[in-house]
């Protein structure tokens, strides 16, 4: 103990020292460098030190929408974005509010599959760039926040616009901001757009899969898709093919190229999609192009012909090999279809990829070309056979993003074991609703038997891995599955976050719990760390959301209600602050109805929920995210279901009108099925501990 006390007062002392004259340290751009590796130099908070970390301050988000932002700091500024693309810029040494910026998106917050997410800004000299759910971006005066220019990135003459959003960071290339865009649940095609940063002016777009044959779109991917479009077939351009990239896109100034993440198949279904033919390019693949001009240079695709949301938009990192006793410049990425690729980034060319999680859909990849060796159960519109499969359609890693230790050599990855069952929809799909041709399964209750099985099954992890040699070197398993974002650093730590609400500290060489804080939410967004005055800091968004949470229902609530208050928390090792109590509000398990429902009513209601209402309110009519739990709540059986859900009455606080998709007879059938599911879990035993438990 007094060790301790004289040890932290050496520390203050040689803080007080170093604050003359040495340099701070930013996090300039969001993967923190050009090699996006997420790995600081700084080491003021180490293995030695870290028991003396603690909550330096913290800043309320007065939202409960789920946070997957990086911030960007410069100057002593901090900058993000938080749910519907609200933008602060708050003083990084603080916490004080500098300005706040809000671009006025909730109406729009339907278009977005999983959530009104927003995973950050990206910062000039002097201006804040801010990409909105509804696909504007957004030039802000970097002192003030005040708008200098907005450019709506979806044509509204495209058929399939009202089916695109953006959640993703735009990124700084050059002279220009490039973005992409998501939407390939609804019906959408994907592209990038590099605009001027000066004034907004386009400079290139590049689609990633091909638009009408014969009708070319006179942007820089024309040639290059006219090339592929033999990878088609059938009438995609109706539901738009897909490959959006709502996520990584990437700078190599050396190379002068872009890379770029593309998404999965618009619809999943393969068949639906492009008749069961060819392998879709560019699909879930990594496309690289020349920065000045959008025009191709090559692509490696790691899910041929698509059919199960396996998207190649999670992060890459850029980085320096020896491979064979040769130094190759090489980009790592682990998509979501559970392979860990090491690619050579220069030429695209596959160097290695093995499986880092659970992979029931292949037996490896081609070791020349890395193509997945399928097995024949995995396309379950020929087979005709739904497969519960691995990973499930949420990735054995996805957005959450991974770091590289060049001290370690290893590649740190939030990680998970999830199935789900792949089967073709046998009902006609809606372009525009959830239309991914893969039947979406309402859910019913589970005993607690089924609750077992379900979970024991799915697991989380932190996952250390060898990228030279694609073998896992320590793995930590998590309390269940989907965790945060993770940053690396020179002081021999791991710093990530979790679905139990916690952000963990673990030694880098042995994946050893170092440090843990009680962040009172679950946590997605990755920590970053900057120094200040000679004085490190670790910050990360708090807030649970995205996908996970709003669909899996009872499945994502493993790890207990991880809803919790949103908050910037920043720690150093001097912080000493305290957060407010905070108790989850429970809401009485009672059922809304005495009566079971007609259940023919309910049974026609059950694919409507799928459809329109799952996203949200989760499978089951389980809210494991911010939305209101269904199940409980009197407003279903009331006058008021009508005027929420076709009079629009709560659209600003994000809840649609879906007055264009169902009507009053249907609203009916899906009033049925949810008093159905809230009869079945609290009818008979209404508030059990046990059911008050979920909440
Ligand atoms: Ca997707």
């Amino acid at each position: 103990m007094i060790q301790r006390y004289f040890y932290t007062l050496l520390l203050i002392f040689s803080l007080a020292s170093c604050s003359q004259g040495s340099s701070d340290h930013d996090w300039p751009v969001h993967g923190l460098n050009h090699r996006a590796d997420r790995f600081s130099p700084l080491q003021q908070i180490n293995t030695e030190t870290v028991q003396q970390l603690g909550l330096a301050w913290f800043f309320d988000l007065q939202t409960d929408r789920g946070q997957e932002a990086t911030p960007i700091m410069q100057d002593g500024v901090l900058y993000f974005s938080s749910a519907y693309n609200v933008v602060y810029a708050i003083d990084a040494r603080n916490g004080h509010l500098i300005w706040r910026y809000d671009p006025q998106v909730m109406a729009a917050s339907a278009r977005s599959c999983c959530g009104p997410v927003s995973r950050g800004v990206a910062v000039s000299k002097d201006r804040v760039l801010v990409a909105a759910l509804d696909g504007r971006v957004i030039s802000l005066d970097k002192k003030t926040g005040r708008v200098q220019w907005q450019v709506q990135t979806i044509d509204p003459a495209n058929p399939l616009a009202e089916n695109y959003s953006i959640t993703g960071a735009p990124r700084i290339v050059k002279d220009m901001v490039l973005i992409g865009n998501g939407g390939a649940e609804f019906g959408s095609r994907g592209y990038v757009t590099a605009y001027a940063i000066a004034d907004g002016a386009k400079r290139w777009r590049f689609y990633t899969v091909p638009g009408q044959p014969g009708r070319p779109d006179n942007e820089a991917s024309d040639d290059i898709l006219a090339k592929v479009s033999n990878t088609w077939a059938g009438e995609y351009w109706k539901y738009g093919g897909g490959g959006t990239a709502w996520d990584t896109i990437e700078f190599d100034p050396e190379l002068n190229m872009v890379f770029i993440g593309t998404g999965n198949g618009s619809p999943w279904n393969h068949q639906m999609r492009s008749s069961g033919m060819g392998d879709n390019l560019f699909l879930s693949s990594i496309v690289a192009v020349d920065a000045d001009s959008g025009e191709y240079r090559w692509h490696f695709q790691t899910t041929p012909a698509d059919a199960w949301d396996y998207t190649a938009t999670q992060n890459m990192i850029m980085t320096d090999l020896e491979i064979e006793g040769k130094t190759r410049k090489v980009l790592l990425q682990a998509p979501k279809n559970g392979f860990f690729y090491v690619l050579d980034r220069v030429t695209g060319e596959f160097i290695s990829g093995e499986n880092f999680v659970n992979v029931s859909w292949a037996d490896g990849l081609d070791a020349s070309t890395g193509r997945p060796l399928e097995k024949s159960s995995a396309r379950y519109y020929r087979t005709g056979q739904p497969t519960f499969q691995f990973p499930s359609s949420g990735g054995g890693h996805n957005w959450p993003p991974m770091a590289y230790s060049p001290n370690t050599g290893l590649v740190y990855i939030p990680a998970q074991d999830v199935g789900m069952p792949f089967g073709a929809a046998k009902e006609e799909q809606v372009i525009g609703a959830y239309t991914t041709g893969v039947a979406m399964h309402a859910g019913g209750a589970l005993d607690e038997a089924s609750k077992k099985a379900l979970y024991d099954g799915m697991r989380g992890y932190l996952i250390a891995w060898d990228p030279k040699t694609q073998r896992e070197v320590w793995r930590v398993e998590q309390q269940a599955p989907f965790n945060g974002g993770v940053l690396a650093t020179a002081g021999g730590l791991v710093i990530a976050g979790n679905a139990a609400r916690e952000i963990v500290v673990y030694d880098a060489q042995s994946g050893h719990k170092l440090w843990s804080f009680d962040a009172q939410t679950g946590v997605l967004a990755p920590p970053i760390t900057y120094s200040l005055d000679g004085k490190q800091y670790i910050a990360v968004l708090a807030g649970w959301g995205g996908g996970w949470p709003l669909t899996g229902g009872v499945m994502a609530l493993q790890a207990g209600n991880s809803i919790g208050p949103n908050r910037l928390l920043v720690f150093s090792l001097d912080g000493a602050k305290r957060l407010p109590s905070f108790e989850p509000e429970i809401t009485p398990a009672e059922s809304i109805v005495s009566t079971p429902p007609s259940s023919v009513l309910a049974n026609e209601g059950a694919p409507l929920y799928a459809r329109y209402c799952l996203r949200c309110h989760g499978t089951g009519v389980v809210s494991a995210g911010a939305y209101p739990d269904l199940r409980r709540s009197s407003i279903v059986m009331s006058e008021a279901f009508d005027h929420i859900v076709l009079g629009g009455a709560l659209v600003d606080k994000g809840m649609p009108s879906f007055k264009d998709k169902l009507n009053e007879n249907q609203l009916k059938a899906l009033q049925a099925f949810i008093a159905l599911r809230s009869y079945e879990d609290f009818g008979t035993n209404p508030s059990t501990p046990e059911n008050n438990q979920e909440n």
